[in-house]
């Protein structure tokens, strides 16, 4: 599941082609995308909109138009956003949506499990808030996002750090991978209850977050499923994983072996020595 690198990866190539151009039509292949819009709507309102640009808030990226509307979207499982310089030969397995763009480029949304969705964002601060408020908290990458806000945001948490690093009211745009290896870095069991983290631990889970996800943005994100970037090509961040998928390896730290288990229902990865486990964490 793409999370902020890979987003940022998409969002950035699509900057570099589509930003200041003219959408020339739109296409709603699948309506389950726009739900509970009617595509013909969703189509006819992005015909001829310019793209300003293309701008990410945790994992949801945002076409801004002109006259301040905006067109967001969320790849969610299997989304992917292919942008080609011109008209593929035949239409992409599994595509949900095109956008024809006036130079003659196409993106293409493409999404096996349809669990990708689009909305029309309204113009206005206000309005915006009112259609979009509430969805996703400050950006993991945003100055906003500090040792203190972090730590105001665990402080009397009992659920596991862990969980609440993937609630993106808390921080937006971390997902299962980026926790499970900021978490090594801090040397932070993902059970711990968020709570009894010190202030130190705290920031040093937040150095820890950031860095992990400027190393992944540094590499184009990782692809060991099927997350592509705009141009199809691979990340490289699955061949810098720490732990993340790597039960029964070495841990690079310790070479202690590296232990799997569920943590907030997400399959969790850690090293069992370098995140040693508290006693009374609850499980
Ligand atoms: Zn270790």
């Amino acid at each position: 599941m793409p999370e902020l690198p890979e987003v940022e990866t998409i969002r950035r190539q699509l900057q570099d082609h589509a930003a200041g151009r003219a959408i020339r039509s739109a296409t709603v292949i699948d309506p389950l995308l726009v739900d509970p819009e009617d595509p013909a709507d969703f189509e006819r309102r992005l015909a001829g909109r310019h793209v300003r640009e293309f701008r990410r808030t945790g994992k949801y990226l945002i076409a801004e138009l002109d006259q301040g509307e905006g067109l967001a979207l969320h790849l969610r499982m299997t989304g992917q956003l292919l942008w080609t310089a011109a008209e593929p030969d035949q239409v992409a397995p599994y595509a949900r949506a095109v956008l024809r763009m006036d130079d003659g480029s196409v993106i293409t949304f493409t999404d096996p499990r349809r669990f990708g969705r689009a909305w029309f964002l309204p113009a206005g601060r206000a309005e915006r808030a009112r259609a979009w408020g509430g969805r996703t908290g400050v950006d993991a990458m945003s100055p906003a996002f500090t040792g203190r806000s972090l730590e105001q945001a665990l402080q009397g948490r009992t659920a596991a750090v862990k969980g609440l690093i993937l609630d993106q009211r808390i921080v937006a745009g971390v997902g299962n991978i980026y926790a499970d290896e900021a978490l090594f870095r801090a040397r932070v069991h993902p059970r711990t209850p968020g709570g009894a983290l010190s202030g130190a631990e705290v920031r040093q889970l937040h150095r820890a977050i950031r860095d992990r996800l400027r190393m992944g943005i540094a590499v184009g994100g990782a692809s060991f499923d099927r997350y592509r970037d705009a141009h199809g090509g691979r990340g490289g961040m699955q061949d810098l994983f720490l732990v993340h998928r790597r039960r029964g390896e070495p841990c690079p730290r310790c070479r202690t072996t590296i232990e799997k288990g569920v943590v907030a229902q997400r399959g969790t990865y850690w090293c069992p020595r370098c995140q040693p486990e508290r006693e009374g964490d609850p499980c």
